[in-house]
């Protein structure tokens, strides 16, 4: 933890100044009511919050004012914005109402504090689970989406500034804005700041491997730009030739992007090639933009060779959250794949600004500038008011749309709809109306028959073909893909559900009144406990299903008196198992759990999606059936569990237990050679103490691979063993696994 000196008043004070003056010179406006309502915020927050201090003992008004320079200088956003920034923990956290808000700054800025206040009500709360919090966010976004673009701003300075708040903190805060808020800011277009988020996520949630990482990129860096000013050095000279304004640059790739093409392709730093791609942007009357763009690439690929599979027009069609740009991937003379991307100066404001830049282009002035969203916004406004059950699921298929690339595909007029990949020719009826949804029977696409379930690509032409007798099916879920479809189906198939349990409603009443009980809340709450269904939907729904057999209701196994009824014999189950009431338990015996200590009386498992082995480093996740669940701190699965329920994640370490053992595997790679086999199982069992469970091997072409389940004592056992099977001739690569074999 950081700990700042004490300074003097006077000194604070100028820099506070100095701070107010910076964002001055950020936000682009010099018009005088503008700045003149800026101070007024200004002398509001400082006098609000002039008691406070932020976990690194600065004075607290440092946060709002990065906050709102974040909005100014890398959102773009205009002079109501910075205002709400410099005043968006007023109301939270100081005396300050919102009726005061009100009067000082009027309705506008009253409305987006209530916004970014509300959102912080939620998000502070540790009751709730943070998807739900995300979609009661995601709501906001129907009032003004200046809420979201300055939560974003918000959540980047708390990132920056991560370092002073506790180690465990910042694990949960860095888990939450790599599932959440970087996706958001992605699909917002914030490029940049979708990159700084994941990789300040990435420095606190694996600090070994952002480390490396950043050693290794730092070191390269003399080598790498040599290659690049090479590269460039023809295209240069062309372009100067043709007169061209223009600025080309190298772009290395971000930490997180390295790190996670490391991860997936599972090959190490020095395999990853595109480390950086070469930027040309010109400055070029926007009427000429298009062909000045595929001039330069025509120059490029006079000098260098393209590959034909990547290249990417998202000019012509720009992407759906505004990106526009052509990239081009071509051989550089020593045998290497660039990435060239040709842009003009507009194009790449957008990228790195999203859509705050984008409205600059499109209208003049702050109101429309800021209030003129489309596509993107209107469809997530219609989901939201369609309301999704299940936040979890929501969250789930929101991502989706947030990650996926698009397809284009045509109607039968010619009209060009825009879909995530995957999607289905059923997300495409959908897309047109939620009627042709529901009714859809099949597809025609480019005039030939397709099933609903087809996936699309981009240039198909789709026509749409309905019955009124079709109704939407259970199965139809299997393959829409889209959030609107998805939701629509569910909501459909929920209207049938009710019917149904309609009828089972009937049913238990008359069942109640036979039996003497009164058909009542209470009574239908012990019948839901009593056959676990959830809800009271589910208990009819399931009754009109025959799942619950009415008949096997009597008097012997609940108890009826004065018209209540109560379960017989099932004292066990009221042992307090509701999840509340397990977390409160957990919670209050220890801040750590420690594993292997006999003392501590609480039951844990080792999870089985990562195999966890003493040393590791793990958290506790506590689940209702199973008690905790010890994962580790790598585990594919960790970033969501945390991001979606911090408030069930127990810190936990391992205590020293030498006579336990753990499996783990590995897998390793090589050339094939005679007696190698031998080597490995030789090295393995002149290991002491490792024991082999299971092993197998494989072998194609001449490269083998292979996989080993051993029995380890702890982390520094498996490590060594790992050194030794490195050391085998002809063995490549060695690697411990998530899963068993
Ligand atoms: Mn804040």
């Amino acid at each position: 933890m950081k700990e700042r000196q004490p300074i003097h008043p006077e000194r604070e004070k100028q820099e506070i100044l100095n701070a107010y003056r910076g964002l001055l010179r950020a936000h682009s406006s010099r018009d005088k009511e503008a700045t003149r309502r800026i101070r007024k915020a200004f002398n509001v927050a400082v006098e609000a919050h002039k008691d406070m201090r932020r976990k690194s003992g600065e004075p607290y008004i440092y946060h709002p004012i990065a906050v709102a320079r974040i909005a100014a200088e890398e959102i773009g956003l205009g002079t109501t914005s910075v205002i709400c920034a410099l005043l968006h923990d007023t109301v939270e956290d100081t005396d300050i109402t919102l009726e005061n808000i009100h009067s000082m700054f009027g309705p506008k800025v009253a409305s987006i504090i209530d916004g970014l206040t509300k959102i912080s009500g939620i998000f502070d709360a540790t009751v709730s689970p943070q998807a739900e919090n995300f979609r009661k966010m995601l709501l906001t976004l129907s009032d003004d989406v200046r809420v979201i673009l300055i939560k974003l701003a918000d959540r980047l300075h708390n990132m920056r500034t991560l370092s002073s708040m506790q180690q465990n903190k910042q694990l949960k805060i860095a888990s939450e804005t790599l599932y959440l808020y970087a996706p958001l800011a992605h699909r917002l277009g914030l490029y940049t700041i979708k990159s700084e988020l994941e990789d300040l996520s990435l420095k606190y949630k694996e600090p070994s491997a952002w480390e490396e990482i950043s050693q290794k990129l730092k070191k390269g860096k003399a080598v790498r730009q040599r290659f690049i000013s090479r590269f460039i050095l023809p295209i240069k000279r062309q372009l100067n030739n043709l007169n061209y304004i223009f600025e080309v640059k190298g772009r290395p790739k971000s930490v997180y992007s390295i790190w996670n093409k490391m991860r997936t392709k599972n090959v190490p730093f020095e395999e990853v090639y595109d480390l950086f791609a070469i930027r040309i942007t010109l400055n070029v009357p926007v009427g000429a933009e298009k062909s000045e763009c595929w001039k330069v690439y025509s120059i490029v690929t006079d000098y260098y060779k393209p590959n034909p599979d990547r290249l990417r027009d998202w000019i012509s069609t720009p992407k759906g959250n505004g990106y526009e740009s052509l990239h081009t991937t071509v051989m550089s003379p020593s045998g290497k794949w660039v990435e060239v991307q040709i842009r003009t100066r507009r194009m790449d404001e957008i990228a790195e600004k999203g859509y705050a830049a984008h409205w600059k282009y499109k209208t003049k002035g702050e109101k429309s500038q800021e209030s003129g969203l489309d596509g993107w916004l209107a469809r997530i406004r219609e989901l939201l008011e369609t309301s999704a059950e299940n936040a979890i699921d929501f969250i789930d298929d929101f991502k989706m749309n947030l990650f996926t690339d698009e397809v284009y595909v045509f109607t039968p007029e010619g009209d060009l709809k825009t879909l995530p990949k995957g999607a289905t020719a059923l997300d495409f009826a959908f897309d047109i109306h939620t009627q042709v949804g529901q009714k859809c029977l099949g597809a025609k696409v480019n005039h030939r028959l397709m099933p609903l379930s087809h996936k699309l690509r981009s240039g198909d032409q789709v026509e749409i073909i309905t019955s009124e007798k079709q109704s939407p099916k259970n199965d139809w879920l299997k393959f829409a893909i889209t959030t609107k479809a998805r939701n629509k189906i569910k909501s459909a198939l929920k209207e049938e559900k009710k019917n149904i349990a309609a009828e089972g409603k009937e049913m238990l009443a008359r069942k109640l009144k036979s039996l003497k009980a009164n058909f009542n809340g209470e009574n239908i709450d012990v019948l839901i406990r009593k056959y676990k269904t959830g809800s009271a939907l589910e208990l009819y729904f399931r009754i009109a299903k025959g799942n619950i057999d009415l008949k096997k209701l009597h008097k012997t196994n609940i108890a009826v008196k004065n018209g209540m009824i109560s379960p017989v014999s099932e004292k066990k189950q009221q042992k307090n198992n509701s999840l509340e009431q397990i977390i409160t338990r957990y919670n209050g015996t220890k801040d750590v759990l420690l594993i292997g200590d006999e003392y501590q009386k609480l039951d844990y498992t080792l999870a089985l999606c990562c195999n966890p082995i003493s040393g590791d480093d793990v958290f506790g996740f506590i689940t209702v059936a199973d008690g905790i669940k010890i994962h580790r701190a790598t585990c594919p699965n960790a970033t969501a569990l945390m991001g979606n329920y911090a408030y069930r994640v127990l810190q936990a370490k391992w205590v020293s237990q030498s006579l336990k053992e753990f499996e783990a595997s590995i897998s390793f790679e090589g050339i094939d050679d005679l007696g190698l086999v031998n080597n490995i199982t030789s090295v393995i069992s002149a290991q002491q103490n490792i024991n082999m469970k299971a092993i197998s091997f494989e072998s194609n072409d001449g490269i083998f691979s292979g996989k080993v389940r051993v029995l380890v004592h702890d982390t520094d056992h498996l490590d060594t063993l790992i050194v030794e099977l490195k050391n085998v001739d002809g063995v490549h690569q060695v690697e411990r696994l998530t899963e068993h074999l």
